[in-house]
């Protein structure tokens, strides 16, 4: 099995030569840090509206070293973050009703930009599926569905599969019912990443790899190599910001790990059947995502060790063998004949966690200071609207968009440590605990402990 090496989708396309390095000191019109999705996106949607504007992207390893090029794949149009929290926005309710449109409309977005710039990143559009295994997840997703309904969801958004119509889809070990949700699309996320970096240096920002900076201040980025200087500079480092100045608290880098098993047979895959390569998922508190991917194999994510003392990055997505273990386990309950094909690789990353589980797109017009992030693990689609977002703050171009109620959201920051790390370490082992519970059966006591978990961490109802 292999561990680490980033991840294994870009083991399975190879990671590219490096681009050259900053060269020296350079002046900008727009300096962005950070070669992930977000931002690569603000860079593409910048040079698309003004194709005269000098755009120049600082990324300290390679476009799509980060969680971008490591994560579950799904171009997901959940909500990055509460409803009740961004409602305390002025549009209150109606803004919030227009963030998630055009969320679902972001998965719609990157696929275009997909067709249009030639990327093949495997790209299906098959909705994603929350399936509950036990009575107590069940009950959960039922309580669940009840909720969206009242944020005025209806059955075009989200729909309840009783058991025989989620097997007619796929077939999962003690699977009592479903959430579909069709506004999602399963990718190879180090093809989109890589085919978005393309399309960006084609469109004329320059992409400088292996360059770190060390410090942001209005007007400029600072790096090893030389200083950028720009009017507008954007932070787009999302878990990997704690290691930049004055940003320690700003977001947690949570730690996310994913097993790919080797390629199925025809056999098991007739047996499990998910022909519409919907992403799934379960309801249960530590929960699982997964996907079948385009050359036949099931990857699939969980926690792991959840969060390192002192914001602590892993090493190039080298994951500790119980992690491996667990979600081995995962895996081969839900689906016994993967057994056959083993697990082929893992590895991890961080996303970025804000103290109040809610992302923002920022600017500042009085400094030029920018940034966008804290999605919580769902910023494939995020990252998109963001970087569009972002492309019309920096513009100064009023729009639909950047009256959006994550547009100037402040979280606030983390405590320091050691309560960070008991925070998190905390709320995970209530999770578990409270799962060990549901599986014994015992579920009434569940929902205590995973509320208390909520309430430590402050992740909102
Ligand atoms: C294992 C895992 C699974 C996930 N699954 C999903 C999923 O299925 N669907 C979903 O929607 N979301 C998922 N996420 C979250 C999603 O991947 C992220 O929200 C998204 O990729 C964030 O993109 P980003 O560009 O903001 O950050 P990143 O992709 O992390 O990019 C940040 C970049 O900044 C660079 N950088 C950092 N510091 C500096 C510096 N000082 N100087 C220069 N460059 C710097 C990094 O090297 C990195 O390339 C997952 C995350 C993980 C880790």
């Amino acid at each position: 099995m292999r561990n680490g090496e980033v991840s294994f989708w870009w083991r399975a396309r190879g990671i590219p030569p490096l681009r050259p390095g900053l060269p020296g000191s350079t002046d900008a019109d727009v300096c962005i840090v950070g070669a992930g999705f977000t931002g690569l996106w603000t860079a593409y949607y910048l040079k698309r509206a003004d194709p005269g504007l000098r755009v120049v992207v600082l990324e300290a390893a390679f476009a799509g070293y980060g969680a971008s090029g490591r994560n579950g794949g799904w171009v997901t149009a959940t909500l990055p973050g509460s409803r009740s929290r961004y409602a305390a926005h002025p549009r209150g309710k109606q803004g919030v009703r227009e963030l998630e449109r055009q969320l679902r409309e972001t998965v719609d977005e990157v696929a275009r930009v997909c067709r249009d710039e030639g990327i093949d990143a495997g790209l299906i559009k098959g909705g994603t599926l929350t399936v509950a295994t036990s009575a107590a997840q069940d009950a959960r997703l039922r309580q669940r569905l009840e909720h969206e309904r009242s944020w005025g969801d209806g059955p075009g958004i989200v729909r309840y599969l009783n058991e025989e119509e989620l097997a007619g889809r796929l077939r999962a070990t003690a699977a009592v019912g479903a959430l579909y949700w069709p506004d999602c699309a399963r990718v190879q996320p180090a093809d989109l990443v890589a085919g978005l970096a393309g399309a960006v240096t084609r469109s004329g920002a320059v992409l400088y790899e292996a360059t770190p900076v060390t410090s942001i201040s209005a007007g400029r980025a600072r790096t090893p190599a030389g200083d950028v200087h720009a009017p507008y500079v954007l932070r787009c480092t999302e878990g990997f910001t704690a290691d930049l100045p004055g940003q320690h608290r700003t977001l947690l880098p949570m730690n996310s790990s994913m097993i790919v098993t080797g390629p199925l047979s025809d056999a098991a895959w007739q047996s499990i059947g998910w022909n519409g390569f919907e992403t799934l998922s379960d309801e249960a508190h530590a929960y699982i995502y997964a996907q079948r991917t385009a050359d036949g194999r099931i990857a699939l994510g969980g926690r792991g060790v959840p969060y390192r003392f002192g914001s602590g990055l892993d090493h190039d997505g080298a994951i500790v063998p119980s992690t491996v273990a667990q979600l081995g386990r995962v895996l081969r309950r839900m689906f016994p004949v993967t057994a056959e094909a083993g697990i082929e690789h893992a590895w991890c990353g961080v996303l970025g966690v804000p103290r109040d589980w809610c992302a923002t797109v920022m600017m500042d017009p009085r400094t030029g200071l920018g940034w966008a992030g804290g999605y919580t693990g769902h910023g494939v689609a995020a990252a998109n609207l963001a970087g569009r977002t972002l492309a019309d703050l920096v513009r100064g171009v009023p729009s639909p968009l950047t009256i959006l109620p994550w547009v100037g959201h402040r979280s606030p920051r983390w405590e320091p440590e050691p309560a960070r790390w008991a925070g998190v370490r905390g709320l995970y082992a209530l999770y578990r605990a409270a799962d060990r519970l549901e599986s014994a059966g015992r579920s009434p006591r569940t929902s205590l402990l995973a509320r208390a978990g909520d309430l430590i961490s402050g992740i909102p109802q």
